[in-house]
């Protein structure tokens, strides 16, 4: 049987320790803004500006007609250079539009509403239209303010898990933006008075001091649990912390994207930014930064001082991605960059699978990521499938614990692409 290559991922170091940041580096908008049109699962906007089209701050740029596909805002003023297709951080060809920032910041007016007059289906657009959920996204990952408005949600999950493997980008929520976060806590109580909320953080001391004094006057629990990385599955957050597999009386709500949701209803206005934890060896200045929507990794790289790196890492770190293209903007659901050197970098090359069963253990879906990847590898995609294939939430925690430095994850990303 003929087979076929699988793209390596980088193996990031492991028992490197979680830093903490304390303070909040801005980055300024750059003069070249790149706005990419995709979002999640292969959807994506179309364009409502055309080539030198003066835009302002608010304005949407793109629309989708499909539900799931959130417009698309301008974060600066200045005028459209172009209309066009780009690689993104990936390597996916992608729409994009390039805006050439004037740094006049001249804002469109929004129209104001009472969010508390509108039923729940007008709130779900209203919240739709904030431009919030993630857009292109690095794997299949499911996440966002996908607020199901079932009038009998038992359980309401505000998950801050997702954090960052080699920092914290939590202390963000309880030390710089504590206000919005507990409008929005607030918020979520108007709309669901008698379920049970409950704010997921990990177990890390400093999150848990921070989010239990945060939480202190209000009726919201915390559950806090190890730091990982697959909790970007909201069936799986469920699963884990109310043992509601299939989210029928749960709705789990990404706690970055709250303060934003609160400003949103609340004030009218829009977030234009998002936080990215910039670490490894290749940086001079770690630490967690403030990013313009629009703005390009290189840009980024410049403002951390990154020197050189060897290898760079977006995302969920333990797939191990490596970035195509520096000069691709950065996802809205990306919370960390790192940029290695090359010492950190483990050089090792795939070795034939000892049948340990290291992959099994770790797999939070029950897979047999061993038994998988051999299917992949002989093209058998039906018997992959078969084999519950397609449930893989592409957390990368077996290629991270594989002895063989075997590319599962990648193998499995390439199954279900070549199943589309
Ligand atoms: S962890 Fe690696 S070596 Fe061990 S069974 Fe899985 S694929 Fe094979
Ligand atoms: S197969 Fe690997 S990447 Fe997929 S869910 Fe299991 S451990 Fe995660």
């Amino acid at each position: 049987m003929k087979l076929f290559s699988i793209s390596k991922a980088v193996h990031v170091p492991k028992f490197k320790e979680a830093e903490h940041f304390s303070t909040i580096i801005d980055v300024e908008a750059p003069k070249n803004m790149v706005y990419s049109l995709s979002q999640q699962h292969n959807m994506k906007c179309s364009p409502t500006v055309k080539r030198n089209d003066r835009v302002l701050v608010n304005q949407i740029i793109g629309v989708g007609e499909n539900n799931s596909v959130v417009p698309v805002y301008a974060s600066v003023s200045g005028t459209v250079k172009q209309v066009t297709t780009k690689v993104d951080l990936m390597g996916n060809k992608v729409d994009v539009i390039l805006i050439e920032n004037d740094f006049l910041y001249e804002k469109e007016e929004r129209e104001a509403f009472d969010y508390s007059a509108l039923t729940f289906d007008e709130l779900r657009e209203k919240i739709k239209a904030l431009g919030l959920i993630e857009t292109q996204n690095l794997s299949n990952r499911k996440r966002g303010m996908q607020l199901s408005f079932k009038d009998d949600v038992k359980n309401v999950l505000i998950n801050a898990q997702e954090s960052g493997l080699y920092g914290q980008v939590d202390s963000y929520l309880y030390e710089n933006e504590r206000e919005d976060f507990l409008r929005g806590l607030g918020l979520v109580r108007s709309l669901y008075k008698n379920a049970n909320i409950t704010v997921l953080s990990t177990s890390d001391a400093d999150s848990v001091i921070g989010f239990t004094e945060l939480l202190k006057n209000t009726d919201v629990k915390l559950i806090s649990k190890i730091p990982t990385q697959f909790y970007h599955d909201m069936n799986l957050a469920s699963r884990d912390v109310f043992g509601d597999f299939a989210m029928k009386y749960t709705m789990v709500v990404d706690a970055f994207l709250l303060p934003a949701v609160a400003r949103g209803l609340l004030d009218n206005r829009l977030t234009h930014y998002q936080l990215l934890l910039v670490n490894g060896g290749a940086v001079k200045n770690p630490g967690i930064y403030k990013v313009m929507s629009g703005t390009t990794l290189n840009y980024v790289m410049e403002a951390a001082g990154v020197e050189d790196p060897f290898r760079v890492v977006a995302g969920n770190i333990l797939s191990g991605d490596a970035v195509f293209a520096m000069d691709a903007p950065i996802n809205r659901g990306i919370r960390e960059v790192l940029f290695l050197n090359e010492n950190e970098v483990n050089k090792e090359e795939e070795m034939n699978c000892i049948k340990c069963g290291r992959c099994a253990d770790v797999c939070p879906v029950g897979l047999q990521p061993y038994e998988l990847n051999a299917l992949v590898i002989n093209r058998d995609f039906d018997e992959f499938f078969k084999n519950r294939g397609g449930m893989c939430v592409e957390c990368g925690r077996c290629s991270y614990v594989c002895p063989s430095k075997r590319h599962l994850l990648q193998s499995f990303k390439t199954a279900k692409k070549v199943k589309r």
